[in-house]
């Protein structure tokens, strides 16, 4: 039997954590927890202790936990053809199955979804697509990718350098040449307080039409953004955003990547993002909520308008030189099936809009006269809270606070797990969508005894 002490020692000894700090970790500092279950809302631990998470993982276990529909369906699918590949037109019941159920979910004008594994390879696929469209179209130059600030597209070499965090790039040599970053539509942070939303969003709209007049429309290729910002802060688009980046891009024949890893099915109360916005984009990035993380599986979906020029290219070109082994992975094919269908008999797009609304008003009551409480923003099942340390004059806390952190800290003893969201003292709340209006009253009280303790 492996006690709590073996288990901790090789933990430290042999595991290299993603996203951890290396150092601390190897010298038994920071935090360590070993997950041994979970229900609904709720994960356990091998301490014992029962947590409420209010993060849904990395906002990806839609579901919920221990939902043994999904268990069945894979144990199933092991049974049955645990593996086939999809290269050169072989597939499995599940994979074929999985892509009509994503394409019968997604916008009218999409025609096809490539399989991957994770948000980061899909997001690499969608770069190599669209260098792959330009080319068979004539414009070999035509390649740079516009990204914001604060946006989070992974932790690959390509779509690390679209993230526009520093962390992700700081001593790693990126961001790569072909990307560049605009203005993050980050409202509550706009660079000059009298501006009011329209005013701020034609900043934005500004900035942009600057960046393209700068680097020449006939070199970018694309533009990339979540529909609402997640790892960077959790920033809904203030109103009318959308629409008017879209006229700039059509105007300068430039492709919109709506990457909708954490908003695809449902998170914002609407099967995806772009529905939600009135974004009608070229590609879709999906992952977490396509199989709420049972299994890892991610998927790029292409337009009818691209998939013409594509199918063209493999005519004049051959076979499309673009494949991962575990490309529409059986398993996580059957995986996504039973997701996507108890997200309908559970009705989980519209509680998510709901009881979502519902946690953004609960803790609007529970923290909003809170001094240090600057904004509390949300869409959907997304809230964020973010703390300052002047309210009247919007003074943030030093860029090396960790005021959010300990906030954190402080809940996770209280049995809620929340995110200090990177960059920025940004407390971030993403529950399953099953969440119920009791859960979220708890969040809420639990987020403002613990900003209490802390501040
Ligand atoms: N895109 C977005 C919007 C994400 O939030 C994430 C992960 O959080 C990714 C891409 C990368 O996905 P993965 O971690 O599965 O590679």
């Amino acid at each position: 039997m492996l006690t709590n002490d073996i288990l901790s020692q090789w933990d430290r000894e042999n595991f290299f954590h993603p996203s951890t700090h290396l150092g601390q970790f190897a010298r038994g500092e920071g935090a360590q927890r070993i997950v041994t279950g979970g229900e609904g809302c709720h994960i356990t631990d091998r301490d014992g202790n029962r947590l409420l998470d209010a993060f849904a993982g990395l906002y990806c276990v839609n579901v919920g936990y221990g939902r043994t529909e999904i268990s069945e369906a894979i144990a199933k699918q092991a049974r049955e053809l645990a593996y086939y590949h999809a290269y050169a037109g072989h597939g499995s019941e599940a994979s074929i199955t999985l892509a009509k159920m994503v394409m019968d979910r997604a916008p009218d004008h999409m025609a096809r979804v490539y399989f991957g594994l994770g948000g980061s390879d899909a997001n690499e696929t969608n770069v190599k697509l669209i260098w792959y469209y330009n080319n068979i179209l004539g414009r070999p130059a035509k390649k740079k990718i516009i990204s914001r600030w604060r946006g989070y597209h992974g932790s690959g070499l390509m779509t690390g350098s679209l993230t526009g965090l520093e962390l992700f790039h700081k001593k790693f040599d990126l961001p790569l040449t072909q990307v560049i970053h605009t203005e993050a539509p980050y409202y509550f942070r706009r660079p000059d307080l009298a501006m009011t939303e329209a005013d701020f969003v034609a900043h934005c709209v500004d900035e942009l039409e600057k960046l393209i007049a700068a680097e020449g429309a006939d070199t970018i290729a694309a533009f990339i953004g979540e529909p609402v910002l997640g790892t960077g802060g959790i920033v809904p688009p203030p109103a009318g955003y959308w629409e008017a980046i879209q006229k700039v891009l059509a105007r300068h024949d430039i492709l919109l990547v709506a990457d909708e890893v954490v908003t695809g099915f449902g998170r914002l109360g609407s099967m995806f993002g772009s529905d939600h916005y009135g974004m009608k984009p070229d590609l879709i990035t999906i992952a977490k909520g396509l199989t709420s993380a049972y299994a890892p599986l991610s998927g790029s979906i292409v337009s009818s308008a691209m998939w013409e020029v594509l199918a063209r290219g493999t005519d004049e070109n051959g076979v499309l030189g673009h494949g991962w082994t575990y490309s529409a992975h059986p398993i996580g094919a059957a995986a996504g099936i039973a997701n996507l269908d108890l997200i309908d008999r559970l009705g989980l797009v519209e509680n998510a809009g709901k009881t979502g609304a519902y946690l953004n008003r609960a803790m609007a009551v529970a923290l909003g006269d809170h001094a240090h409480v600057g904004d509390i923003r949300g869409e959907g099942m997304l809230c964020a809270v973010e703390l300052v340390a002047d309210r009247e004059t919007r003074t943030f806390f030093d860029a090396s606070a960790t005021t959010g952190a300990k906030v954190v800290g402080a809940m996770l003893k209280r049995g809620v797990i929340a995110r200090a969201m990177p960059q920025g003292d940004i407390l971030g709340f993403a529950p399953p969508l099953c969440l119920t209006e009791a859960e979220a009253d708890h969040i809420a009280g639990v987020t403002a005894e613990a900003l209490r303790e802390v501040l």
